[in-house]
């Protein structure tokens, strides 16, 4: 597959003279932190007339993972911690994971979940699993795996999120004026394009399934504004080199097998009917949360931060009054500052002048 020409800048401008003749206002969210990364890099606001607006939404898996379970594990003692990078250096009620090895907790960082299963093989180890559906197979698959050849010392404290329940809600607030949802592409590998069905059905609301280079990106933007303009929500699949209507049957079966549907709660917004995913009675050994103990709440984030408010798309990062001056990617206060895929985080490294 060749790239470049998603990027070509002849289309590109063909793309948006074409947008630039659109003369409605019209609100589109994107609900992938790779999509608000992506939309940063390229510049693609800039490229947009005033009048279409791209909102982020809750696409950042660190930025929705509820401050509790931060500070439950902080209090894990003679285990060693396997997190994903991202993690390290959100800010919990009691401080970060940094500060935390800092003051000797063993917190070691992995890149994939086979890795923190590597782990158990040298000490009892937790790993922290967070994640949309497309990271839930392979911590799905290290539980599985674990089972199957009885270790013990490993369990995995989840925090595991579904993407199509937070649509629904943020579909079904009555104060997010939204036009249409630009959709995930990695999640919708796993998902498939039909996950998203509801939409147009419950709510009359389009979407497209949307790939990462910018004439994707501006494609599923002309897409959306037709069904716009011709009234015709629905589900299209602009990602269709990548995504299936289906998607991945042996991944969605993986995830089956070891976790079912629960109330999940996301940090910033509060609690999502079943848009979590929970380890299985079958499997719970592997378990933190049981083995361990821990309550998973939700708690207010007293700090000032508006993260909730940005993943719900009611603000965007500039209108937080701690952006850019007390909260930096140095010294971030909120999740959506810290994690490579944030909006905080995107607009400070591209957008930051506006
Ligand atoms: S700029 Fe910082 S404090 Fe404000 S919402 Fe973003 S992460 Fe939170």
């Amino acid at each position: 597959m060749n790239i470049k020409k998603f990027q070509d800048p002849k289309l590109i401008k063909k793309i948006v003279e074409k947008l630039k003749r659109n003369k409605r206002q019209i609100s589109l969210m994107e609900v992938c932190g790779s999509h608000t990364m992506a939309i940063g890099k390229w510049g693609i606001r800039d490229l947009l007339p005033d009048n279409i607006k791209l909102i982020s939404g809750p696409g950042c898996p660190v930025c929705v993972t509820p401050m509790s379970i931060i500070d439950s594990v902080i209090d894990l003692k003679d285990v060693t911690i396997a997190i994903f990078g991202d993690l390290m250096r959100v800010p919990g009620e009691r401080g970060s994971l940094e500060l935390a090895r800092a003051k000797g907790l063993d917190v070691r960082i992995v890149y994939s979940p086979l890795d923190a299963l590597k782990l158990a093989q040298e000490k009892e180890t937790v790993f922290v699993g967070i994640g949309f559906e497309t990271t839930i197979p392979g911590i799905a698959y290290t539980i599985k795996e674990a089972y199957k050849n009885n270790i013990t010392n490993y369990s995995v404290l989840t925090s595991l999120k579904v993407v199509p329940p937070a649509l629904e809600l943020l579909a079904s607030a009555d104060d997010i004026n939204l036009n249409g949802f630009i959709l995930p592409g990695h999640v919708s590998v796993v998902t498939g394009s039909n996950a998203y069905n509801f939409l147009p059905e419950k709510y009359n609301i389009g979407g497209v399934v949307t790939g990462f280079e910018p004439a994707d990106i501006l494609v599923s933007v002309d897409r959306l504004i037709q069904q716009v303009e011709n009234n015709d929500a629905k589900i299209e699949n602009e990602y269709s080199r990548i995504v299936t209507p289906e998607g991945n049957k042996h991944t969605q079966e993986i995830m089956k097998e070891v976790l079912e549907i629960d109330d999940g709660i996301w940090r910033g917004i509060g609690e999502i009917p079943k848009s979590e995913l929970k380890i299985r009675k079958k499997y719970s050994d592997y378990d933190a949360a049981k083995k361990y103990n821990i309550n998973i709440e939700y708690k207010e984030d007293k700090s000032g931060c508006r993260c909730g408010d940005v993943l719900k798309g009611n603000i965007i990062p500039p209108e937080c009054h701690l952006f850019g001056k007390s909260c930096t990617p140095s010294n971030p206060i909120g999740p959506c500052m810290v994690s490579s895929e944030g909006s905080c985080a995107a607009y400070y490294k591209y957008e930051r002048k506006q």
